[in-house]
């Protein structure tokens, strides 16, 4: 069983970040021979950045990550532009890739519909990148958020275009979506997801927050008219929190419904800030003690990388060979 995902270098990372993706990378590192991990750097490129940042937001997130539990012995952790092979294949799978399903993503009309001066072809591109990265390691499972469904759809598309064509070289991945918390919603527009270029800042707790913020940004979140504490019609925003204390707990939704029959919103949201304070203060604490020393960090990327890149280079290889690009 091969897993791969990716997560993007850009800002710091959020609650919905660790809950849908990052609380899986760890569960993965177990089951995964290997769970690859990558940082991508190339797909933070797609929107406007500053290169100072970028550089620094890199190691943040490597930082987080080995927080979290990540183990470089026990995974394959890696910046994704030290590892050529991935933009390589993108070029390869890119023509096999139909201009049509590139128009259907949904993430490309949210995000395009969101740049001000210029809509990057490389936005367009993002999940031809994205499926060169999961197809060049022959990834049987990618663990990811809800949002990142259609583009798994579309890498198993591309992988069955390529295999029908050309013979039996890639491996069409499964996704993998936390049951609960896939999709953690903006606190302040409850019917977007929390995310780490678009959303509001009030409505994104990160994952690095102190517990003031944290409890500020929950307490404030966008609930209802209403006071029950139950999931239904216009209570998306109480069904985030109902969701975000469930997986902080780790329990069902239905149960916390139980638990907060008959208490108002206020109760409920103290409860909710106090639960997330602790669930992420162990992540920021090791953080802190991991984050200064860049050069242990960055060596962990390059070693990473160079496991990474034995993998990947295997796939190029073939793919050449089946498609008639070099020499044979
Ligand atoms: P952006 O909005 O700029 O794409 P992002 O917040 O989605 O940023 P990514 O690095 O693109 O961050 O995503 C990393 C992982 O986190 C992906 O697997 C994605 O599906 C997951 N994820 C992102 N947002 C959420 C969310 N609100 N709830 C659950 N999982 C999420
Ligand atoms: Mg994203």
């Amino acid at each position: 069983m091969r897993i791969f995902s990716g997560i993007q270098p850009t800002g710091r990372k959020h609650l919905g970040n660790y809950i849908g993706a990052i609380r899986q990378y760890v569960e993965g590192q177990d089951r995964g021979d290997p769970a690859i991990y990558c940082i991508v750097d190339l797909h933070a490129i797609t929107v406007p950045w500053d290169p100072a940042t970028l550089r620094e937001s890199l190691y943040d997130t490597t930082a987080i990550l080995l927080a979290a539990g990540l183990d470089p012995e026990r995974c394959i952790l890696f910046r994704q532009s030290d590892v050529r092979e991935h933009t390589e294949l993108t070029w390869y799978l890119a023509a096999l890739t139909a201009h049509g399903d590139l128009n259907r993503m949904t993430q490309f009309k949210e995000k395009s519909a969101k740049q001000r001066e210029l809509v990057s072809a490389g936005l367009f591109f993002y999940p031809v990148l994205q499926a060169a990265d999961v197809l060049v390691y022959k990834a049987h499972e990618v663990p990811v958020g809800e949002d990142q469904r259609q583009h798994v759809e579309l890498m198993r598309e591309i992988a069955r275009r390529f295999n029908e064509r050309f013979g039996p070289i890639l491996v069409e991945p499964e996704h993998r979506i936390p049951e609960v918390g896939a999709r953690i919603m903006d606190l302040q527009e409850p019917t977007n997801k929390m995310s780490t270029t678009g959303g509001s800042e009030v409505g994104t707790v990160l994952v690095l927050d102190d517990p003031k913020t944290v409890t500020r940004k929950i307490k404030s979140a966008v609930t209802d008219s209403g006071s029950e504490v139950r999931r239904g019609d216009g209570k998306e925003g109480i069904a985030n929190l109902i969701e975000i204390l469930a997986v902080a707990r780790g329990t069902t939704e239905e149960e916390i419904e139980r638990q907060f029959e008959g208490s108002g919103y206020g109760d409920f949201k103290a409860a909710v800030a106090e639960a997330v304070v602790e669930f992420l203060a162990p992540v920021r604490e090791r953080y802190e003690e991991l984050r200064p020393d860049g050069s242990a960090l960055e060596e962990a990327l390059t070693s990473g990388a160079e496991k990474a890149r034995a993998i990947a280079s295997e796939t190029v290889a073939q793919v050449r060979e089946a498609i008639g690009i070099g020499p044979a």
